[in-house]
């Protein structure tokens, strides 16, 4: 660890008090002056310094290792600081750091290239946005366009970002305080079978349900006013729910039905975390309009994107398409995307998250649960991985009421830190979500704190 980062005194001119601050501390001082943070209550927050990260680690103002078990946002897929992206980036900064989306940049062609090949079907077309939310701003507007219909449809448990339709798109209570109820996005019920909607006892029988209740609510709103159906292909911060075998299928056929848009949001899935490229891919399904950021790049410059199929590309062939960025396909952003893609491709990153799913998450898990009665449920695929915390396993009361937090979950999450670990926790789950190239070792050492930590929440039960 760099000493001189953490602990070299600040001489700051004129002031005694900050005459002996680390940078580090002035960093943490500075923050807590003038930094505004986002979805939290500005003066109750104690956010932690980071100084430096490598690989699954970062080190706090203090020169403390963490092992990053959160990818942050679930977005460094590839590690922190991974040597050839960094080098990517820098040659590109030498060379030309900002052009105007009106022009062409081989860092921008080379990346829509490289994302289309891995895309499914004929999404061969590539809209870069700056994140994930504004990413399904524009798939929903492309969609609206294309249609001529107003409604967007998107299920209960899940997140879509902090943005204006984004937000109200978002099915949990993030999107609350910000719903007018006026922005045209209507919730339903996707499967998930631990917390059935339709009281279903199998996962056939869910996801026969959930395609008959979502056949329902379309007809009943009346198709011809519906312009998309967007989805999480794997729901990720509402709790990791893959679907049941069959379910997205399902949703292409009723949209293919009634002439509506099908949107998958692929955020967080996207580039590798589930062990594919795309889950919707794996899933066979083929989607008009698919969106993605964080993995893009591993989040080292911020990056999204919607892949557009032919259609809606030739839609928007001879009118414009009303709606663009000045960021749009940023050299450093996608010189980054051109890189990342080739670390996952040369290094069987997509690959190595699948085997991590099948040989360590997937059966270590589920021991771990078997051992601990505070654990309700495991679920997932790949990196990707929530373990749901439960007061009654009889009842599966959570461990946090739905939108809030409760003394266990902050107990746990304060041990995981004091133990050496960012975990990713969320109302009564915690997320297994590392990068998807940590190393075994890694691995088995962040199961291990969860193990341990669970013996906290096992008391409340
Ligand atoms: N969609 C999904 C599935 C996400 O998980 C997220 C972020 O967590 C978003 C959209 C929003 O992305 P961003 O924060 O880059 O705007």
């Amino acid at each position: 660890f760099p000493d001189s980062l953490a602990r070299t005194p600040m001489s700051i001119a004129g002031s005694q008090q900050v005459a002996t601050e680390s940078v580090a501390q002035r960093a943490y001082r500075l923050d807590r002056e003038h930094v505004f943070h986002s979805w939290s209550a500005q003066d109750t927050l104690d956010p932690m310094v980071i100084t430096q990260a490598e690989g699954s680690s970062v080190w706090d103002g203090d020169g403390r290792k963490y092992l990053d078990f959160s990818s942050q946002l679930v977005n460094t897929n590839i590690g922190h600081q991974h040597p050839r992206v960094i080098a990517a980036i820098q040659e590109q900064a030498a060379r030309l750091c900002t052009i105007a989306p009106q022009y062409v940049n081989e860092a921008r062609s080379e990346a829509a290239r490289l994302i289309a090949e891995r895309t499914p079907g004929d999404l061969n077309r590539v809209f870069f946005t700056n994140g994930g939310a504004d990413a399904n701003e524009h798939a929903v507007r492309m969609a609206r366009l294309v249609t001529g219909r107003y409604k967007v449809l998107t299920t209960y448990r899940s997140y879509h970002g902090g943005t204006a339709t984004a937000v109200n798109m978002t099915g949990d209570p993030r999107r609350w305080p910000s719903d007018l109820g006026t922005s045209g996005t209507l919730h339903f019920w996707g499967p998930f079978l631990y917390r059935s909607a339709f009281h279903a006892q199998s996962q056939e029988e869910e996801c026969a349900r959930a395609l008959e209740h979502l056949e329902q609510v379309l007809t009943f709103e009346g198709p011809d006013t519906i312009a998309a159906v967007v989805l999480e292909s794997i729901p990720g911060t509402a709790g990791v729910m893959v679907p049941p075998p069959g379910y997205m299928r399902g949703v292409r056929e009723l949209c293919d039905r009634f002439g509506i848009m099908m949107i998958a949001d692929e955020v967080m899935t996207g580039f590798g975390r589930t062990g594919a490229w795309f889950a919707i891919g794996e899933a066979g399904v083929v989607p008009d309009l698919l969106t993605f950021a964080k993995g893009v790049n591993s989040g080292y410059v911020p990056l999204g994107g919607v892949a557009i199929n032919r259609e809606i590309a030739s839609y928007f062939g001879k009118r414009p398409y009303p709606g663009g960025l000045t960021y749009s396909g940023h050299p450093l952003a996608t010189a980054a995307a051109v890189a990342t893609i080739n670390v996952m491709e040369d290094e069987g990153i997509v690959e190595n998250a699948r085997r991590l799913g099948e040989e360590i998450f997937g059966p270590r898990l589920r021991a771990i649960a078997e051992r601990h009665p505070s654990v309700g449920e495991v679920r997932g695929t790949g990196a990707m991985w929530a373990l749901e915390l439960v007061r009654d396993p009889a009842t599966r009361e959570p461990l946090a009421p739905y939108g809030g937090t409760s003394p266990a979950m902050a107990e746990l999450t304060v041990f995981l830190k004091a133990e050496g670990m960012l975990p990713f926790t969320n109302f009564n789950r915690i997320h297994v979500v590392p990068p998807c190239n940590i190393s075994d070792t890694d691995a088995a050492e962040g199961l291990r704190l969860i193990d341990t930590a669970l013996d906290i929440a096992d008391r409340y039960v």
